[in-house]
């Protein structure tokens, strides 16, 4: 099968018939070659941004400055990159000016690891000027040119390399493996939200123990946000089925609190939420199984990541399989207030009585009754338990 979609191939090959070059380049070919379904179909050109907008009929400037423009093509949004080399970095972040340039080679040399500076063309040739092919059969993520000096200047560089290695499931060359050691201090000038884009694809890698050993014994560690000394227990959590499960584990391994890390790598309100569900099941996970309540409380998310990160810290302890915690949730006879049968307005009714705080207790009561099974979830029957236990407390 050829290379791409139907709209990327047809905007390589317009461009191509307007005298320029354009190849496919990124993430997609690299994926493409591990025999991955490959999406995010790059292109890079030899055309100049005002060039590639000449060509095309409905474009939008995405990042101009940078080169890249926006083509749409049959309704598909198709990014055109202009060839461009990266002057001097001051910042280790990102470059102080971009210079567009004629040749795919020069662009191909930016890029930050061999197997990411490949290029496609839409005959199937692969450009390969830096034995990126190589590394990827040997599974080597492998920077190009020299390692400290491409880390020296873009210290997200270093992040990337560990979160490939997650990915998929890479070792780093030596070299490049040495050069994030020696740079390790200059992650702190990357922003949190860059580095918080990168972990996310870290937790959901097929190989994330590896990469977080590597970044403790790179001392990427003591330089991130916030991080745990030791990675061996959040090592023994993997994999992770959610990022919000990684975020958990390195929670716990750390003994942050969920305030800290949302704070540290700006999670969002809801990550946020969910780590201090998990920290309060783990907590109940500490002292016993988890009960009923805890069930009813703890979304069956919130319980899997909690009982996962147990089992790491208690090797050999006795753990509760999944299948165990889904039969349970499903099993219980509510999900939440809303599916009891009665309201506060039926109380009123039966008890003649106006509405206050009475009303709320007795709900949770009820509530709890239902849960427990003392009363079932009727509301004939609960009216009766409710009369019941009204007159026994008067
Ligand atoms: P993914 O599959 O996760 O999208 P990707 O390799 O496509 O991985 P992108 O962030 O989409 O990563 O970047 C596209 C390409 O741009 C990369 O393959 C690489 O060639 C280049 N690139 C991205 N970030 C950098 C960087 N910080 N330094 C040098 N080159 C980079
Ligand atoms: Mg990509």
């Amino acid at each position: 099968a050829d290379f791409g979609t139907a709209p990327s191939r047809k905007v390589v090959r317009q461009l191509e018939e307007a005298g320029y070059e354009a190849v496919f380049v990124g993430g997609a070919v690299r994926d493409h070659l591990l025999g991955k379904e490959a999406s995010d179909f790059d292109i890079a050109t030899s055309a100049m941004p005002e060039e590639v907008k000449q060509v095309f009929t409905h474009t939008i400037d995405v990042g101009i400055a940078h080169g890249t423009v926006m083509v749409m093509m049959d309704a598909e949004p198709i990014e055109v990159t202009t060839y461009r080399t990266e002057s001097t970095y001051t910042d280790h972040r990102r470059p102080d000016e971009v210079n567009f340039v004629r040749s795919l080679k020069e662009d191909l040399q930016r890029r930050d690891f061999t197997m990411n500076a490949l290029a496609l063309t839409l005959n199937g040739e692969l450009i390969d000027p830096f034995g990126g092919m190589e590394d990827l059969q040997a599974s080597k993520i492998r920077a190009v040119g020299n390692a400290s000096d491409r880390f020296h200047e873009d210290a997200l560089r270093m992040i990337r390399a560990v979160r490939f290695s997650s990915v998929l499931g890479f070792e780093i060359e030596d070299q490049t493996l040495q050069a994030i050691e020696e740079n390790a201090a200059t992650i702190k000038h990357v922003s949190v939200e860059r580095i918080k884009v990168e972990m996310d694809k870290l937790w959901k890698g097929s190989d994330p123990g590896k990469a977080l050993s590597t970044i403790v014994d790179t001392r990427l560690s003591i330089h991130l946000p916030l991080f745990p000394n030791d990675a061996r227990i959040l090592s023994d959590c993997v994999p992770f089925a959610t990022t919000e499960q990684g975020w958990s584990a390195l929670m716990l391994a750390g003994h942050f609190s969920a305030g800290d890390v949302a704070k540290a790598y700006k999670l969002s309100n809801r990550e946020k939420a969910f780590l201090s569900d998990v920290q309060a099941a783990f907590d109940k996970r500490q002292s016993s199984f988890f009960t009923i309540d805890d069930y009813y409380q703890f979304s069956l998310e919130v319980l899997i990541a909690a009982e996962k990160i147990w089992q790491a810290f208690h090797q050999g302890g006795t753990g509760i399989p999944v299948q165990e915690m889904t039969r349970m949730k499903e099993s219980l006879p509510i999900c939440s207030k809303d599916d009891l049968k009665v309201d506060g307005k039926d109380l009123m009714a039966w008890t003649s009585q106006r509405g206050g705080r009475w009303l709320g207790e007795w709900m949770e009561k009820i509530e709890y009754a239902v849960l427990h099974r003392d009363c079932p979830n009727d509301a004939e029957k609960i009216k009766e338990w409710f009369l019941n236990e009204y007159e026994h407390q008067k």
